[in-house]
Order: C-alpha cells, then structure tokens, then sequence
C-alpha cells in the first residue's frame, strides 16, 4: 500500500533494461528514485521471449552500463541468460524496484507527476517512462481477418514450434522474428514465410557488431553535423544467426508476398489461387507501450511522444528511453541504451538543481 506520503524526486516506469540502465546513472545523482514494473519478475520482456530466442550480438556487446553481461560458452546468449543477467544487475545495484505495479495514468498536479496505479500513487518532480513496447504487438489489418477460423498468433506470445507440429502455418514479417521462427517452425510444419518486400539478409560475417558500430558512426557524425555514407544494412535487416542459416542450407528461406484477403479456412493470393492455412504467426513488430500516458494529451497518431532528446517536448517532466531510434539511437537495444540512460539521468540532474535554486 502506498503511504500518503509517497514523494520522490523520480519516478521510473518499467523494469527492463532500460529502466535498469537509467536508474544506474540516476543511483549516482543522490537523488531519490523508486521503479514500478509491471512484470512478476526481473527481466522486462526477455522474460516473453520464445525458447529458442538468441541474440545477434555476442555478450560482451549485450551489456548495459557498468557491469558486463557474463561470457556464454558458445555462440550468442539465449534469452534465460539474458534474463539471469539483468535479475543479478538489479541485486548488484540493489535498484528500488516495486513489482508487480502496472501504472495506469499520470497526472498534473501542481509543481509534480502523480503516478497512479492500482495500489496508490507516487508523486515525482521527474518521471521517465521506459514501458518498452512488448506489450503493443502490433498485426496489420488484411481483409477478412476476422472470418479466418484457425489461430492467430503474435511473435509476441509464441514458445516453441510445439503447438504447430503437422500444421499449415503462415509466418508474416521480414525481420529477425520472422525469420527464426520461420527457421524453427518449418522443421515442425509446412510453413510459408510471407514479407511485403523481399527480406534484408545481412552477410553471414555481419553480426550485431557491426551494426551498433555503424549506428555509433551515424551518432558521432550527427553530433558533428557531418553526413556519412555506409553500407546498407540496418538494426532491422536479418542477423545470420546459425538457424537461420541452417534453415537457408534447408533450402528453405524463401519468402513470397503478401496474400490478397483471408477466407474461412486459408488465404487468397495476388493471382487468385487459395491456400489452406491453420496458423498464422505475426511476426510483425511492436509499437511503443504508451497507454498510461494517454491522460497527458502527449501521444501523436503515430503511437509516440515528441521529443527533444529524450525529454517530452510538451510535459517538461517527463522523459521517454528505450523505445527506439526515435528515443535514441539503438535505444531499444542493450548496449545502445547506454548513450540515452546516461544522458536523461544527466538532464534530469541538472533540472532538479535548477528548480530548487
Ligand atoms: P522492456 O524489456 O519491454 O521493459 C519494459 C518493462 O516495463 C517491462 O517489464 C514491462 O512489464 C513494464 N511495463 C510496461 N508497461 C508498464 C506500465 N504501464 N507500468 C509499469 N510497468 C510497465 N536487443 C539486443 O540488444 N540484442 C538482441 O539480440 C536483441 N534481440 C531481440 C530479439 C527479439 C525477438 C526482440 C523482440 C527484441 C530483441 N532485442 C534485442 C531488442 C530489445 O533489447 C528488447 O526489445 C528490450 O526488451 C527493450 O527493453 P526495454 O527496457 O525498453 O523494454
């Protein structure tokens, strides 16, 4: 139960790496801070990750600020070490974190944001929120959708290649997800990977790596106002991990595009010809977890903020980290998250001092 007298010079909603990471910079301001997440567990949503989920990087690039993610045996860190990792961060920092606490709206009061959430509220002079996006799974609208009887199921809740075994199974999206899952439900049933456009493989010596050093090469000539040219190939384009290679040498990462419509039982192709399906998997991304600040006024039609930064232009006590290249670049990442957490924890020290001089 919260006390009446629930004040705080921060509040930070989230409890995944992101929030993990600002609150190791916010830990060394001496101001005080309490984190509300609205998970059971430590983990963020590592802790919803499929089974077989393994990152693109290796570990020593997967680490948030200040101490290393532990070195994996072989290979790329599977989700349970990521989430072993950042339940042992929390314990290292001994980070306030109140769980389970889902925030449901934030409010004006005057001089201060009142968190609420069901069991109370805390007021802040600074909130930041790093909700992620796991839990606003986005699936494009086709027609026919809701005819379609079999199941429909987003990336976002899919454990294993299980519950597909013999199955028809569409799997939609171009991205990482799509294609591990592709590369994991085809060995259990007859899949068919369905992009929009035809997917981005990166090479197979292009890794995690390279890409946070190119988006810090974009960040360092940004800073200096210089314009650079680099390779295509972005945090989005396909990581060769070992299945998705296995599942290449398979021969089986083809993707087809999209179908027209959906019927009862399957899907319409562009040329008229049906297919029966029993699934489809959405492996179609997420948008930024935004519902508690809807109260604000703040949120655009495309599901964001505006932001200087990462401070909310319209709300001066209010920070966003970790939702993506629009809150930083790499932000929605480990080792990218950094550069952003390190910094809002800086401004918000610094607009704390200046309000109460
Ligand atoms: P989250 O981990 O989502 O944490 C947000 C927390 O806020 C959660 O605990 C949630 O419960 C809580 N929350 C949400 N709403 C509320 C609320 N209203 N009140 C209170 N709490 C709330 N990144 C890499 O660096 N390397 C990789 O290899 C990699 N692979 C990926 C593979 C997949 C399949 C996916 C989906 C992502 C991958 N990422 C990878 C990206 C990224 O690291 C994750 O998306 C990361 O979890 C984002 O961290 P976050 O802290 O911003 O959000």
């Amino acid at each position: 139960e919260a006390r009446s007298e629930n004040k705080w010079d921060v509040v930070i909603i989230g409890g995944g790496q992101a929030a993990l990471a600002t609150a190791y910079f916010l830990r060394r301001t001496g101001l005080s801070f309490v984190m509300l997440d609205a998970e059971d567990g430590p983990g963020g949503a590592w802790r919803h990750g499929w089974d077989s989920l393994r990152l693109f990087s290796p570990a020593t690039w997967s680490s948030i600020a200040g101490w290393m993610m532990p070195p994996v045996q072989e290979g790329y860190p599977s989700r349970d070490h990521v989430i072993d990792y950042l339940t042992r961060y929390e314990t290292r920092y001994q980070l306030p974190i109140q769980r389970p606490v889902r925030v449901t709206s934030i409010e004006r009061i005057n001089g201060a944001l009142r968190v609420h959430a069901e069991q109370g509220h805390w007021d802040a002079k600074a909130v930041v929120s790093a909700t992620g996006t796991w839990s606003n799974p986005h699936i494009p609208s086709y027609p026919g959708s809701e005819l379609f009887r079999g199941q429909q199921l987003h990336s976002a809740h899919y454990v294993d290649a299980q519950a597909f075994v013999g199955k028809r199974v569409l799997v939609v999206g171009g991205g990482n997800s799509g294609a591990q899952i592709l590369a994991e439900v085809s060995k259990a049933a007859d899949a068919i990977w369905v992009t929009p456009t035809e997917p981005l493989f990166l090479p197979d010596d292009v890794d995690g790596r390279v890409l946070f050093e190119r988006a810090t090469e974009r960040w360092k000539a940004q800073q200096e106002g210089r314009v650079i040219e680099q390779p295509a190939g972005g945090l989005g384009d396909v990581v060769m991990v070992p299945p998705v290679v296995e599942a290449r040498e398979r021969g089986v990462l083809h993707a087809v595009r999209p179908f027209e419509r959906f019927t009862r039982d399957g899907v319409i192709w562009p040329d008229g010809s049906e297919s029966a399906a029993d699934a489809v998997i959405w492996c179609t991304g997420f948008k930024p977890a935004l519902g508690h600040l809807a109260g604000l006024g703040l949120v655009t039609e495309e599901g964001r903020v505006a932001v200087e930064g990462t401070r909310a232009i319209n709300e001066p006590r209010l920070w966003l980290v970790g939702y993506g290249e629009w809150t930083g670049s790499a932000s929605a990442t480990l080792i990218g998250v950094t550069r952003t957490a390190r910094s809002t924890a800086a401004e918000i020290e610094q607009c704390l001092a200046k309000t109460e001089a």
